[in-house]
């Protein structure tokens, strides 16, 4: 099967098995066999036995952002924020302060575009145009961190970027954008998905602001109850 046609049954913002939408399938989890098939991605981190990665898609945006820290702070929790770089650049000094606070920022494209739907020229220029700005406050480090957007890359995407880039998926998705879940239920969802070496998925953008605010602290507090650390990617 193609890399292409496997990527599809990723659990994409863009998932969609056909148009109706009761019919949708929701991977919560990420098939077992999808993360065998693509070796160079990264979606889980194995190590310690009580690590969780949380990461944040789409900021920095006022408001939000600056929830999402003092949540983490209030649970001593270190996270990974995949940034869209047109955002680094409208808002600096919330991108300054995720670092400050001891997180780390990715590269989510500058203008979060869709890798399918793009030449890789193009792709990998707005990928590059992201981390200069990351690169402003950021300490460099090699390699930097990407995640894509809609988990949307081609084989020739992943092959080009793999050298300069640790392409950073994720485990568990909690579909916090998806306006027609419950909050609850999804909360059910991914703290029975969620496990050690978890990268789990949250939004950092506005669609996805009230069901991040109900299902982030109870997830913080389930797992920090069971004994586990949050740490960014790389720590
Ligand atoms: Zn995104």
């Amino acid at each position: 099967m193609a890399l292409k046609t496997i990527l599809r049954y990723l659990p994409a913002k863009s998932t969609q098995i056909n148009n109706e939408p009761s019919r949708r399938m929701h991977f919560y989890k990420t098939p077992a066999l999808l993360k065998s098939l693509t070796k160079k991605l990264y979606w889980d981190i194995k190590g310690g036995d009580r690590d969780i990665y949380l990461t944040f898609d789409d900021g920095p945006i006022p408001g939000l952002t600056e929830y999402i820290l003092d949540m983490l702070d209030a649970y001593a929790a270190k996270a990974t924020f995949f940034c869209v770089g047109d955002n680094v650049r409208k808002y600096p000094e919330i991108a300054k302060n995720t670092i400050l606070r001891g997180h780390r920022l990715g590269n989510h494209t500058f203008n979060h575009v869709k890798g399918w739907q793009s030449s890789s020229v193009a792709y990998l220029d707005n990928i590059k145009k992201c981390q200069h700005y990351i690169d402003l406050y950021q300490p460099v480090s090699e390699p930097a961190i990407f995640r894509p957007p809609y988990g949307q890359i081609t084989p020739g995407q992943i092959a080009l970027l793999s050298t300069e880039y640790h392409i950073i998926m994720w485990d568990v998705l909690a579909y916090d954008f998806e306006k027609k879940h419950n909050a609850q239920k999804s909360l059910d969802k991914i703290l029975s998905k969620t496990g050690p070496g978890s990268i789990v998925v949250f939004h950092d953008n506005y669609k996805a602001e009230e069901k991040l605010k109900y299902m982030l602290p109870r997830f913080l507090s389930h797992f920090k109850e069971k004994g586990f650390n949050f740490k960014k990617i790389g720590q």
